[in-house]
Order: structure tokens, then sequence, then C-alpha cells
């Protein structure tokens, strides 16, 4: 190259190769999306809704009932987050103000975990809160993490003093829920690679990056428990803790009949692989319960029921006030018979086994 040319650069290389560094603070960067896109908003959803995965103990029965009347929602399974008496007295607020419209799961008690009959103490506490009406019990992502035996080791989630409750759940008829572990980006560091840095930012304690206990290791101790205890139903909820990772979720449900997956809290992980989650919802029709984990209000589900039934694209998803990534969602269009099992049928499935 010579003269001229040479001199002063090309146009289109000098485009195309342009960089600079900005310092707009992340916090004041609120880009608009200038797509024109078509928009729908599902005021009721087309088959009545149970949201399968709710915890509504700070909440009043009858507001709660307005929202589900103004948007059709037939019943929410409050999983309390109380013990004792306490979960009690929630459990009765709840069936007593509408029982046809409220159920509840109960919240693991690890209050006693020192006695050495504390296993005993638990079936006996499992049958009490099933005797008052609760249709499941949950174990939370602290088993596995933080819960610490008489001895101050961890107790893993695979622990054999726990089988006899998984056992217990089976022959009360109800199903075992499992929140376990959390997103792979709690798992990696918060820095400029992850992806949630913003919400981590806001929650550092939400992050187990440096843990002894890796998340692969929280997900194999509890699949061995599901695969070890095949009469209990379990429920995964949060799609079994790995909705980055569809494949493995269906490779779960595949090994094993007895378990069941929730979307609570994960619209934005699914509506942003539309294409790989409509083939999962599709297959999985049978297995997979509507949640949301979030506190009710019209908006929240009329948006759950735009991300399932509409092919809108590009949208915001449903969550709580710190964002959980900068990413939007795209509608599923899921087919009517996958609608009415996700919406309702299987949730029914799970409280009719014990008739609550
Ligand atoms: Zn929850």
């Amino acid at each position: 190259m010579s003269g001229e040319g040479a001199d002063q650069g090309d146009k289109f290389v000098d485009m195309v190769s342009a960089k600079v560094k900005v310092d707009l603070r992340l916090s004041d960067y609120e880009p608009r999306t200038q797509l024109k896109l078509v928009a729908h908003e599902i005021r009721q959803p087309r088959f009545p809704v149970i949201d399968f995965h709710c915890h509504l103990d700070a909440q009043s029965p009858q507001t709660v009932l307005g929202v589900m009347d103004a948007c059709g929602v037939e019943r929410i399974v409050n999983i309390t987050m109380r013990t004792g008496q306490a979960a009690i007295e929630s459990i009765d607020r709840f069936h007593g103000a509408a029982p046809d419209r409220f159920s509840t799961i109960g919240w693991m008690d690890w209050s006693g975990i020192e006695r050495s009959d504390f296993t005993q103490l638990s079936l006996d506490r499992l049958q009490r809160l099933v005797e008052r009406g609760v249709s499941g019990i949950k174990f939370w992502k602290d088993l596995g993490l933080t819960v610490r035996d008489a001895g101050g080791a961890l107790l893993r989630i695979d622990d054999e003093r726990l089988a006899p409750i998984f056992d217990k759940a089976a022959e009360l008829d109800i199903p075992v829920m499992f929140h376990t572990a959390d997103p792979d980006a709690f798992f990696t560091p918060i820095d400029q690679y992850n992806e949630r840095y913003e919400e981590l930012a806001a929650h550092p304690d939400w992050s187990f990056y440096g843990l002894p206990v890796t998340k692969a290791a929280l997900l194999e101790q509890r699949d061995r428990v599901i695969a070890r205890h095949p009469r209990t139903t379990f429920v995964g909820a949060h799609l079994a803790g790995s909705s980055e990772d569809l494949c493995r979720v269906a490779n779960l449900l595949e090994r094993h009949p007895n378990l069941y997956v929730d979307i609570s809290a994960r619209t934005a992980e699914l509506g942003r692989q539309p294409y790989t989650a409509r083939e999962f919802f599709i297959r999985f029709a049978d297995r997979i319960l509507f949640g949301t984990d979030l506190v009710p209000e019209v908006a929240m589900y009329r948006l759950h029921y735009r991300f399932l039934e509409t092919a809108d694209e590009y949208f915001e998803y449903p969550s709580h006030a710190s964002r959980q990534g900068r990413w939007n969602i795209y509608g599923l269009f899921l087919p009517a018979d996958v609608l009415e099992k996700l919406y309702r049928g299987n949730a029914l499935k799970l409280l009719r086994a014990n008739s609550r």
C-alpha cells in the first residue's frame, strides 16, 4: 500500500474495528428496545391455574383471594416457611379462609437436630402436619449447605438418617419438595463474567462461591435420594435447580418417574431459550408444575400467561425487584393440552393423592 490510502486508513476497516472503553455506570444504563413488536395481554389463563409454589405467610388470605379471582387462579399452594405452632397457625389461617382455594406444603423443621431421636421427632412432626391438612413437605437449600448435625458436620441430603422421612412421605401420600442449590451464577465469582452480576451485587449473601460444597455435589446427593425412594413422589423446585441445563433436567425426569419439577422463579431462564424450553415442556407435559415463587399480583400472573401462551417476542420476565439478569424473554405458545396439564392437571394429581 502506498500514497493517500495508507495514511488515511480504510473507512470500512476503521468502522468494523472501532472499540471504545466507556465509563457509564452499569446502574445508570437503561437501554430501551426499538423493536416494534406485537404485544398480547393475557388477562385470563386458558385454563384455571394452580400456583404450586408460593410463600403466603406474610399475606392476608382476603387480599390474595382478590388477586386470584382477578386473574383466574383457582388455588395457591402456600409453602409455609414457619415451623411448629406458627406453621399450624398459618395453615389454619388460609385453610380456614378458603379451604378449596389454598393448600399448604410444610417446611422441614431442623430444631432439635442435636437430639438422638431427631428422626423420630421429624416423623411425628410430619404426621401432625399432615393431620392438620398439609399436602407436602419442603426441604430447602440449607440442607447440604449449612444444616449441621450434633457433631457439627454438614448434613448431606442423602444422609441415611433422613431416609425414614422420605419413606414416611410415601406412606402419607404426600410429595417431598426439594429446593436444592441455586442458579449456576451463584456458584461462580461475582465478577465481570457473572451473568447475574447486578443481582449478586445487591445480594452478595446469595453467592455460594468458594463454599466447600459444589453445586454438582449437591445435585448428586439429591438425585441419589430420588433414586433410593422410588415410592416417594418428589418435586424438584425451580426446574430441579438446573434451568440453565434443561438436558440435565430431561435426563433426570427420564430416569426417575417419581419426579416432578416446578417452573417457579425460572421464567427468566426458560424464556431466553424458547426453542429448547418449548420442546422440554411438550416432552414432559405430564411432569411439570406451574409455580411463581413471587408475591401474588395480577400483573405478575398475566406476565406468566403471556410467556406460556403467546408467541410474543423480547419482553420483560416476571421478577422480584432485583432482576436476575440483563436479558428479555420469548413466549412459548404452548399447545392447549400441555397448558392444561401445566396449569392444573399435574398439580391436581399431587394434591388429590392425599385428597386435599
Ligand atoms: Zn420458594
